[in-house]
């Protein structure tokens, strides 16, 4: 068998648990990650945050080689030096092996430099939380450099060692124009360096990029024991434990519990690949295929217990009581359905007079609601990016970019059209304060009420205003952009409204699981609402006589809803929008798990035509994409508010 070492990423995903050392390394398992942590590199630019973080260093020496033993060959013959940057250096020692991003040797001294695309903030650092103790979202990668440190210091004892996390600084303005644009990926997925003559790149990285000496936690990860699901163990004791099971391919006895919920190795029943959680799950309850049809307490929407009912024996929604939940009412009140009434939906029945035929929807909550709208309705959805490296002279790591929008209007004739769309995504061009002054011509030519799904456009419109006020460059407009945006948001005169919120309070089917996602909804709304499925099954979008559409027009109309398409317009949209995603991205239907219908796609979109060494044809192709993916955005929340006036 080929040498099987416990890595860094291999540790992580042990401590995150330990049964899935069975699955990592083996294709014929599915692994959600593959792809995730792929995409999310690209659409934040993560992987620039590595190239930058080598001009902290002036002469570091690149171990290019991938072969374990010649990459760590290469790394003693450098350590021979006294005084040496190594990029990529090469350590084993007993069943681990690490590649550290940056180790430099002084002497009796090593440093390891870890380079993260996470944000961090120099004046007000988050790693330890208010009562001490370090934050969740810091220890994972905390956890990375403690192993990196352990590794180390096992394989030169001699050696003093000290840790650092290099990350993107939130506090930290660039004086550089299009730094992003300086590292781009080309066709073979290799960073090609486009760095002008006249830039200090070198200066830049110091700039930009946070050095924080972590000694004192990376102390405290190797002296405490690991915590991982059905494990804790002194960090030694733990890592040897996982390096040896890996090293001899020996499953790890899976703990089942809440952390099931997110499992990377979760394929859907029609996919090729084979299932660890299933596996997991059949192995340790001795269930057949049929028992997963019952519904999990994992499926159990926003709640926080999952972990109480499984060392229970609870597993199945049908075995979850009212008990199990702080006490409710049967009926929801004026502010509509609570957190443990909506999860009760999901395990037991429908209270009478809110079911309309298999679904709960909350007719006087939702009228109390339309009475305080106006007409014309205009139906938002922005699309938008954090990008790791600024874009602009003056910005900060990790802004929020807003480069997309659609709009829909809704008339009170009922009738539909897609009246406006905004797309900037050249390489290099800031497209914020573009959006918002297209957005602003947009919804000023009256007075109707605004839509969203979710506080997000909210969010990122503050972002925006926050950004015009700091900026020394900012728009003559700016004022007037400010004023327009207070209107809009939270507090304004003419603030949006959330048809999220309205989805949580209101409506709920089956087969959302309790989520409000829209792409969720949307089918639910399908499935429960004849008169849509009618209007929606006739070729009527974009044609002729029919909704007026930017991006679906033909003489022979678009349809929208196939019954063999489990009622979801999305899958449409995953044939009509695969273009946005790298050649080597599968998008495979997985219910859950699709990048297209779960958003994430639009954002790698993006990031291709600003960050991808692409031909004109290919980004046509993905602009043509993005377009008629963020029109179906606002078209489903027509949809979805469509049905729930016709309930
Ligand atoms: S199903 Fe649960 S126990 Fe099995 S690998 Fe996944 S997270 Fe671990």
């Amino acid at each position: 068998m080929k040498n099987r070492y416990l890595t860094k990423s291999r540790f992580i995903t042990a401590v995150s648990c330990p049964a899935k050392l069975s699955y990592v390394t083996k294709k014929e398992y599915k692994n959600t990650k593959n792809e995730d942590s792929f995409l999310a590199s690209l659409a934040e630019g993560g992987y620039q945050v590595g190239a930058l973080a080598k001009y902290l260093f002036k002469n570091g020496i690149e171990i290019t080689e991938k072969e374990h033993d010649i990459a760590v060959l290469k790394t003693l013959e450098l350590l021979q030096s006294d005084s040496v940057v190594i990029f990529e250096a090469a350590i084993k020692f007993d069943n681990f092996f690490i590649r550290i991003d940056a180790l430099e040797k002084k002497g009796n001294q090593f440093f390891i430099y870890e380079a993260k695309a996470k944000s961090y903030n120099s004046n007000t650092p988050e790693i330890e939380g208010a009562k001490g103790g370090i934050v969740k979202g810091m220890l994972p990668y905390l956890q990375d450099v403690a192993f990196q440190t352990f590794v180390l210091k096992k394989a030169y004892p001699e050696m003093a060692v000290k840790s650092f996390l290099v990350m993107p600084d939130k506090s930290k303005h660039t004086s550089i124009n299009k730094l992003n644009q300086m590292f781009k990926l080309s066709q073979d997925n290799k960073v090609a360096i486009l760095i002008p003559s006249n830039i200090d790149i070198y200066k830049e990285a110091q700039n930009l990029l946070a050095k924080v000496n972590v000694d004192k936690y990376v102390g405290q990860i190797i002296t405490n024991n690991i915590e991982a699901p059905g494990v804790s163990l002194a960090f030694e004791k733990a890592a040897y434990f996982w390096a040896d099971h890996y090293a001899n391919d020996l499953k790890i006895k899976p703990s089942l519990g809440g952390h099931c919920r997110k499992c990377e190795f979760k394929a859907a029943p029609n996919d090729n690949l084979k299932s660890g959680f299933h596996e997991c799950w059949k192995e340790t309850l001795g269930w057949q295929d049929s028992d997963f049809n019952d519904g999990l307490v994992l499926d159990l929407y926003d709640y926080r217990k999952k972990d109480n009912l499984i060392s229970k024996g609870i597993y199945k929604l049908k075995q979850v009581t009212r008990d199990d939940f702080p006490s409710f009412d049967d009926e929801p009140g004026i502010d509509g359905l609570s957190r443990p009434q909506r999860q009760w939906l999901q395990v037991g029945q429908i209270p009478d007079g809110y079911d309309h035929g298999g679904f709960y929807f909350d007719k006087e909550y939702f009228h109390v609601q339309k009475s305080n709208w106006k007409y014309p309705f205009h139906l938002i959805d922005f699309e938008t990016t954090k990008v790791a490296l600024p874009f602009y002279d003056g910005m900060r790591p990790y802004q929020s970019i807003a480069f997309q929008f659609s709009h829909h209007i809704m008339e009170s004739d009922g009738s539909i059209r897609h009246a406006n769309e905004f797309l900037c995504a050249e390489p290099g061009d800031f497209p914020s304060y573009k959006f918002a002054r297209a957005l602003k011509e947009c919804l000023e030519i009256d007075n109707g009420s605004i839509f969203m799904w979710s506080h997000h456009e909210n969010t990122i419109l503050t972002a925006i205003m926050d950004q015009l006020h700091e900026d020394q460059n900012a728009p003559e407009d700016k004022e007037e952009l400010i004023n327009f945006i207070k209107t809009i948001i939270k507090g304004g005169e003419r603030m949006m409204i959330d048809l999220c919120k309205i989805s949580d309070k209101a409506f709920f089917y089956k087969d959302t699981n309790g989520s409000n996602s829209l792409k969720k909804v949307l089918p639910a709304v399908f499935k429960v609402s004849e008169e849509l499925r009618n209007m929606y099954s006739k070729p009527i979008y974009g044609s002729p006589n029919g909704i007026p559409s930017i991006n679906f027009n033909s003489k022979d109309g678009f349809i929208w809803i196939r019954e063999d398409e489990n009622y979801d317009p999305y899958y449409q949209l995953k044939e009509l929008a695969k273009d946005m995603l790298p050649i080597d991205i599968d998008d495979i239907d997985e219910n859950d798990a699709s990048i297209i219908a779960e958003g994430g796609a639009a954002a790698t979109a993006y990031s291709r035509l600003q960050f991808e060494d692409l031909d004109n044809g290919t980004r046509i192709r993905i602009k043509n994409s993005l377009l008629r993916y963020c029109e179906l955005d606002t078209l489903a929340m027509v949809m979805v508010l469509q049905a729930w006036m016709s309930f």
